[in-house]
């Protein structure tokens, strides 16, 4: 019997001794800087010449590792591998595949403040943020274990007297999956380990920024008994090995999570059905966000300024859920717009090695160049109020900026800028800030902070979008409480972390008996 779920608990640094070990760790993961990781197909290990340099976003001179680089032909060696694993992984027995996921959990926790380093490292991560990632990875793994042993005798349907019926949901095949670089340890796991808890055999492609996590990760299962072949890590270019997983004729699905340009991409080749291929292939895409904090005139405006600066700049504002926009009701807008600028500027950017920043850096140059061409942007279309500027001397660090009196239009309030940007708007009234709300392309989270009930239960009617929050930050969603994922062009409307993730990697197989 396994005990309920509950999320793993968060690391308070400010207690001396979590400090110390986290600065121990932080001095142990040194001595693997600048290692060779060889690419893993069938439990073998490869090693190819050409090597992905993964960097330390705060310091671009240390190399965190060399990492061997999938190609086209290696992505077919490991397809081929996945596809005959298939025909053993999709008969083993459930319970075996969620004690895999157990155990694995077991080994992070005990691994947790290398871990936890190491994403300070690699993604920049703040201690706090690369704690709240590690502890995400262990609730995905456990939470998805959980998940596995309720599903794994099917569903109850009718039966007439004459016959035995049963319904039954069995594995896909072999699933391609797409991770990101900003939740580099927690969205990476998830996604891989709900594909192979259901009995899918995976070709897992990390995101090129942060390959090396994905490699302890495999680390991890292979210790904690998953067999050869059942998950192959093949890190490489997005754009030469992912359009050729893409289209392979033996991918059964995708797994994506990225930008709404690479996810759209996927979704549309996905689509197409290619020679040899007999089966639709299924997509599982989640996106970007232009996610918004509605402050209506009654409401808490403490609260509601810490929410949009919390929101705004936790991890740089490098999250799909970050609050990039706050609507705010005309009556309270001067007042909360200054307190968002004075607590701005109580944060700064830096390395996030000694826990001294809020903010670490943006994770690349071209991430800084993005950011930048948007602030630039800003400056046009609205009244700086806070930051504005940046250095990329050593790291990529951007200071936290504020836009204010934005037309609901405006460049900055519609397009995904994915940085440490916030653009303020004022609304007439809250039926307007709803409106506005609703006004782009995007779904995924939003929060309103009000203290009038009949507003609340508008927005939870109206505003649409797929994690939605009432008085607190529009980020931190926890696995298993707040089931996450977007509307629109956020994704494909499913839920990371709910009760209904495991059954997209899955198809139902209703049998009948006569008796
Ligand atoms: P990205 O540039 O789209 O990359 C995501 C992954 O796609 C990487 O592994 C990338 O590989 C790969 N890729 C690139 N081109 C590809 C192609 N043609 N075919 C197949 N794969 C390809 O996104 P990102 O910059 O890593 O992540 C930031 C984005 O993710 C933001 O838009 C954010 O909102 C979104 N996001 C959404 C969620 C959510 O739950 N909705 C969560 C986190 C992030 P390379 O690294 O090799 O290019």
């Amino acid at each position: 019997m396994v005990v309920p779920y509950t999320h793993e608990p968060f690391t308070d640094f400010s207690v001396a001794e979590n400090k110390k070990v986290m600065l121990d760790a932080l001095k142990q993961i040194e001595a693997d800087l600048g290692k060779e990781y060889p690419l893993i197909i069938g439990g073998e290990r490869i090693t190819t010449d050409d090597k992905i340099v993964s960097l330390n976003p705060a310091n671009k001179e240390e190399v965190i590792g060399y990492v061997s680089k999938a190609n086209k032909e290696i992505a077919e060696k490991a397809m081929k591998v996945a596809d005959e694993t298939f025909a053993t992984w999709r008969k083993s027995d459930p319970k075996f595949r969620a004690d895999i996921l157990f155990r694995s959990a077991a080994i992070v926790r005990r691994r947790k403040p290398e871990f936890t380093a190491h994403l300070v490292k690699e993604g920049g991560k703040p201690w706090k943020e690369a704690d709240a990632d590690v502890a995400e990875g262990i609730d995905f793994m456990e939470y998805y274990g959980r998940q596995m042993l309720e599903l794994k005798d099917g569903v109850n349907v009718n039966s007439r007297p004459i016959e035995h019926n049963q319904f039954n949901y069995i594995p896909l095949g072999v699933g391609v999956v797409i991770s990101p670089w900003n939740f580099l340890f927690a969205i990476m796991t998830g996604t891989t380990v709900a594909a192979m808890v259901t009995g899918n055999t995976v070709l897992l492609k990390p995101a090129s920024t942060t390959p090396v996590i994905a490699y302890k990760l495999m680390e991890v299962l292979e210790e904690a008994g998953m067999p050869a072949g059942v998950i192959n890590y093949i890190p490489g270019p997005g754009s030469e090995v992912g359009d050729y997983l893409v289209d392979h004729p033996r991918t059964r699905f995708v797994s994506f999570t990225g930008s709404r340009d690479v996810g759209t991409r996927i979704f549309e080749r996905a689509g197409k059905v290619q020679k040899g291929q007999k089966w639709l292939k299924r997509s599982i895409i989640e996106m970007g966000g232009k996610d918004t904090i509605v402050v209506d005139k009654e409401a808490d405006l403490e609260l509601a300024a810490n929410a949009i600066v919390q929101s705004a700049f936790g991890f740089a504002g490098q999250k799909c859920s970050a609050c990039s926009r706050a609507i705010i009701h005309e009556a309270v807008y001067d007042q909360v717009k200054e307190r968002v600028v004075e607590l701005t500027n109580e944060l700064s950017a830096g390395d996030p090695y000694d826990n001294t920043h809020f903010l670490g850096p943006v994770i690349d140059q071209a991430a800084y160049d993005k950011i930048t061409s948007y602030i630039e942007i800003g400056k046009e279309e609205g009244q700086l109020v806070a930051g504005g500027d940046g250095d990329n001397s050593k790291g990529w660090f951007i200071n936290p900026t504020v836009f204010a009196d934005l037309d609901p239009n405006a460049r900055i309030m519609q397009e995904e800028i994915f940085g440490p940007v916030v653009a303020l708007a004022k609304a007439k009234d809250f039926d307007e800030a709803i409106d506005i709300a609703n006004n782009t392309d995007y779904g995924l989270t939003g929060a309103v902070i009000t203290n009038n009930r009949a507003h609340q239960e508008q927005a939870r009617e109206d505003f649409h979008v797929g994690n939605l929050y009432f008085n607190r930050g529009c980020t931190a969603a926890i696995v298993g409480y707040h089931p996450f994922g977007g509307f629109n062009m956020s994704g494909t409307d499913s839920k990371a972390g709910g009760p209904d993730y495991l059954v997209q990697h899955m198809q139902g197989k209703s049998t009948s008996e006569m008796l």
